[in-house]
């Protein structure tokens, strides 16, 4: 997963084409399991505290090498914003003016990035973004109850929350019960409320645990908190084979 956040995360220079990861992004430091990360010209930090035995030092070494090796020049070393990021800026407008507009937003939620476990009933949660909207699902085991409300009303908290209002939403919580292969959904699309470009779509799911086969002992293993995998992902009785983690 380290490495995975790496990959995706920091910067690194594809010559005359563009600027991959995310932009203007700097390593400020390492310390023991946590990276910290933060912006070109920015006091800001960000923490990724990794699981215990994540080595950052030599992920990042070997990210860097790779990258070198393959004519891709790092960037997050940068003391200023490089020469690749700012020609990228010119020739890229929309990419970047997009990725602005959707920064309220990613700020937001990740100022409140605990919701996602605390307030919610799902035991995964994806998220991408694709034309101009941010996507989540959210998956709740068939027989954890859904909670959609509560994740809902935090999000939009008039006081701690975002500001977010419901622009379409589809629940099927009170229809009759799906066979037990199919998944159920409810669908909640979210816009500012004063109309600022960007919006959110939140997909709660309800049926079988599909992402793997232990999902429980692969969490267990990684240092998990207990209370929340005994709430989201409570034990099976023993007898309990009518429905298989597939
Ligand atoms: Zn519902």
């Amino acid at each position: 997963m380290s490495s995975y956040a790496l990959d995706n995360l920091l910067p690194y220079a594809d010559p005359g084409v563009q600027v991959d990861g995310a932009f203007g992004l700097r390593v400020a430091a390492v310390q023991n399991t946590d990276l910290h990360l933060t912006r070109v010209n920015s006091d800001s930090r960000l923490i990724i505290r990794g699981i215990p035995g994540t080595r950052w030092q030599h992920e990042l070494s070997a990210r860097w090498q790779e990258l070198d090796e393959g004519g891709n020049p790092p960037l997050w070393r940068e003391p200023v914003l490089s020469s690749f990021e700012r020609e990228d800026q010119v020739k890229h407008p929309r990419v970047r003016n997009g990725e602005r507009e959707l920064a309220w937003l990613g700020s937001g939620l990740l100022r409140r990035i605990a919701l996602f476990h605390k307030s919610s009933s799902a035991y995964s949660t994806r998220s991408w973004i694709t034309g101009g909207e941010w996507i989540f699902e959210l998956d709740t085991r068939r027989d954890v109850p859904l909670d959609h409300d509560t994740l809902l009303a935090r999000l939009m908290d008039p006081v701690w929350g975002l500001s977010l209002r419901i622009s379409d939403s589809h629940c099927t919580c009170h229809n009759p019960p799906l066979p037990d292969r199919y998944m159920r959904q409810c669908t909640y699309d979210l816009v500012h409320t004063e109309g600022k470009p960007g919006g959110l779509q939140i997909r709660f799911r309800h049926g079988r645990a599909i992402y793997g086969r232990n999902v429980r002992e692969d969490l267990e293993r990684v240092g998990a908190d207990s209370a929340w995998l005994d709430r989201v992902l409570p034990q099976r009785l023993a007898d309990d084979s009518s429905e298989a983690f597939e």
